[in-house]
């Protein structure tokens, strides 16, 4: 009826039956897979990131939403192969911290590793889009609490990367240069090329993107320097969009389908999305979000638990 595609992952059953009622931190039972110690042989740690008193490890995702060798379908395809690569960012060797608790070096260290496991699965054959995101509580999608992220590489974009790789294609850079020049109210925080806004027409409350004025194409382009600024200034924006929104959230890189990936026409952001649990019938029915929270409003919240003491 769409034309959109749908990810089976019939192996990741279990972890879907509860359904996310309330927010907070889900409490699964058992041992932490992410605790030190507690990692089983057939996760295979693929990357670290350690300084002093931090670590930062990145795994091969246990219950994969995409897995083993493939590629892109032909145009006229009805069904692929669910091929690619899926990784659990560790953040943190502590159990109970969130990013916003971690001191700068070891919040720069964590961008560094998404950073480079991003460039890394990029560059596998037959990867069409790369997704970085990170769910933080049950409404988010969480299943652990132990502090992480995901990357992953699928054969098949989805609707919403390819219509922005379609927009980005015929309006280019003018799209992101619109977006922060009409900020106006909207505009959170601004320093060093690095800026924050809630933007015009967001699909959640307090939803809120980080971005530089003149981003490389990708994220996996951006130097150290730059990861490092951004993670701590990411950091201060992500602590003030919690304690406004008061929700769960998703960290969500914004990054082009590998067609763009060399397009200087191509851009990418961050985006903090707060959430408040599912849309009803009418969101099923319309496609469109209900937004109760205007983006000027929170704004202000936003700006004000920024400059408040913690
Ligand atoms: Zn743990």
């Amino acid at each position: 009826m769409t034309g959109a595609w749908r990810l089976f992952v019939p192996g990741r059953r279990h972890l879907s039956r509860v359904g996310a009622r309330a927010g907070g931190l889900p409490s699964p039972p058992g041992p932490c897979p992410f605790c030190p110690g507690n990692e089983r042989e057939a996760d295979r740690v693929v990357a670290v990131r350690a300084g002093s008193g931090f670590r930062v490890r990145s795994f091969r995702n246990r219950f994969p939403l995409v897995s083993g060798a493939s590629s892109p379908p032909p145009p006229s395809a009805h069904s692929v192969p669910a091929g690619g690569h899926h990784e659990v960012i560790v953040e943190s060797d502590l159990h109970d911290v969130d990013l916003v608790d971690l001191e700068p070096a070891a919040m720069a260290a964590v961008f560094l590793m998404y950073r480079d496991r991003a460039a890394f699965i990029a560059s596998r054959e037959g990867v069409a889009a790369v997704n970085l995101f990170r769910n933080r509580g049950k409404r988010a999608g969480s299943s652990q609490p132990h502090p992480h992220a995901q990357v992953l590489g699928s054969v098949v974009p989805g609707p919403a990367q390819q219509l922005r790789a379609a927009q980005t294609e015929s309006l280019g850079r003018a799209l992101l240069t619109n977006a922060l020049e009409q900020a106006g109210p909207r505009l959170l925080r601004e320093r060093d090329q690095l800026v924050a806004l809630t933007p015009y027409a967001p699909t959640h409350n307090y939803e809120t993107w980080i971005t530089l004025r003149d981003p490389k194409t990708t994220f996996a382009d951006e130097s150290d320097e730059t990861v490092t600024r951004f993670a701590i200034f990411a950091q201060e924006i992500l602590r003030a969009v919690v304690a406004a929104s008061r929700r769960d959230y998703n960290l969500v890189f914004r990054l082009p389908v590998q067609t763009l990936a060399r397009d200087p026409r191509a851009f990418w952001y961050l985006e903090v999305a707060p959430r408040g649990g599912s849309g009803a019938g009418f969101e099923l029915s319309s496609g469109m979000s209900v937004v109760t929270t205007m983006p000027e409003v929170a704004a202000e919240e936003i700006r004000a638990a920024l400059t408040s003491p913690t």
